[in-house]
């Protein structure tokens, strides 16, 4: 477990390493969103990380980022569900997070959906894309895109903000471009197809091993968790 002035550093040097790989492409870090994933690491360490100035944190499970931000309601952070959402775990989820990244059928968008418009709030979500056809892993294929998104921006009480990916783990950071620019990409065209561009306005890619080449093709959101907590059990 890192200790709490290592938890600073480290973050710092995240954010320096986020700001050189946006001025290497001319992109403002400002344009950049940091979310710093705090999964199987307890609520102390995500203090700590708000103690150093950060506000945006991702957990890839409804029940665990529940119980830290119950611990932390003190303090005015935003928690991002970065993982795969049960359509049974939907109800607990919608209005805690300020964005889903992981929506990726038309169930779980229409479940979504309806229990948003339950209870009265507009839910920030992002689809999330397959793009490598793993079998094992969440998103939409590719070819089912465009219908999901055309759900998702006609789905009253959800706002849909862009789209997000995991690809498959790299062998060293480059590994990643092709996918981080495919999904920059697959974006543009379906804005070509009519898609209002501030409904693809955000892209989540990019993880501690590649987020700076996701930054260098496009990422609006980045997700690290053990360049700055180390190694989870
Ligand atoms: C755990 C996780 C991350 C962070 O991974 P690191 O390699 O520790 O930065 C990012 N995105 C998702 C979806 C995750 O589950």
């Amino acid at each position: 477990m890192p200790s709490l002035p290592d938890v600073t550093a480290s973050l710092d040097s995240v954010r320096r390493r986020l700001a050189a790989a946006a001025h290497r492409v001319n992109r403002l870090p400002s344009d950049i969103t940091l979310v710093v994933v705090t999964k199987t690491f307890g609520p102390d360490l995500v203090r700590a990380a708000a103690a150093a100035g950060q506000r945006v944190f991702g957990e890839n499970r409804v029940q665990e980022a529940l119980a830290k931000r119950d611990a932390l309601s003190d303090l005015p952070l935003d928690w991002h569900l970065i993982g795969h959402l049960q359509t049974n775990k939907v109800r607990k989820a919608v209005g805690a997070f300020g964005l889903i990244h992981g929506v990726d059928s038309h169930e779980l968008l229409e479940k979504i959906n309806r229990v948003a418009g339950d209870v009265g709030v507009k839910q920030r979500i992002l689809l999330q894309v397959d793009l490598a056809g793993e079998t094992t892993k969440s998103g939409v294929p590719e070819a089912g895109l465009p219908a999901l998104v055309q759900a998702a921006v006609e789905a009253p009480h959800v706002d849909l903000a862009g789209l997000m990916t995991i690809p498959p783990r790299p062998d060293e950071p480059e590994s990643s471009r092709p996918w981080f620019a495919r999904l920059r990409q697959l974006r543009d065209s379906l804005v070509v197809q009519g898609v209002p561009a501030d409904r693809l306005k955000d892209l989540s890619m990019g993880m501690s091993g590649d987020f700076e080449i996701a930054i260098e093709e496009g990422a609006t959101i980045v997700r690290v968790g053990s360049a700055i907590f180390g190694a989870r059990d």
